[in-house]
């Protein structure tokens, strides 16, 4: 299976994206790329909230003119939100081909903390394994470490590690293996 990874807003100064391609490409067997998105994300903006919404987002990362990839994600730097929640680290399609990540609230320096880039780069990772969690089926997860477990706040993703649990990584291994990876 190969992953489109577009970054939107996304000024990798420290080669994050590369770190998570490889990253991905040896934790879900998959063929990574790296692309500029082929849509104004500006259109997922909105004025009153001042944040970019995750879920039309995604709409515009399905809407691949080339027919697109078996997945998208996108890794932002701007705020996302949905409309039921006041902001979201991602977004996925369950079972579907489409999710993103945003790492705005990721950084420490957003809660007053010195910036801590191996810390941002393992939240990244781990948020970004989690989304694509989802787009292979995988809903939360109660096992404490494991990827697919909920996080509301950033230091919640600190507790959980960015592999997948033994149950969780059955889930994944049976969707690649009769898809062909
Ligand atoms: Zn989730
Ligand atoms: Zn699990």
């Amino acid at each position: 299976m190969d992953l489109d990874l577009v970054p939107i807003y996304f000024t990798d100064e420290r080669n994050l994206l590369e770190r998570l391609s490889d990253c991905l490409a040896g934790a879900l067997r998959l063929k990574v790329r790296g692309r500029n998105p082929w849509f104004d994300p500006e259109r997922s903006y909105d004025r009153s909230r001042g944040q970019y919404n995750s879920t039309v987002l995604l709409k515009m990362l399905l809407n691949d003119p080339t027919g697109g990839a078996s997945r998208v994600l996108g890794v932002t730097g701007v705020d996302l939100f949905t409309p039921v929640l006041t902001y979201v680290f991602g977004e996925a399609q369950l079972e579907g081909r489409a999710a993103v990540v945003s790492v705005h609230r990721l950084r420490p320096e957003v809660y007053g903390l010195a910036a801590d880039e191996e810390l941002l780069y393992r939240r990244l990772e781990t948020e970004a394994v989690h989304e694509l969690g989802h787009t292979f089926g995988l809903l939360h997860c109660a096992e404490r470490t494991c990827v697919m477990g909920s996080s509301t706040y950033a230091e919640e993703i600190d507790l959980k590690s960015a592999a997948f649990c033994r149950r969780c990584l059955e889930v994944i291994d049976v969707i690649a293996d009769t898809r062909g990876s």
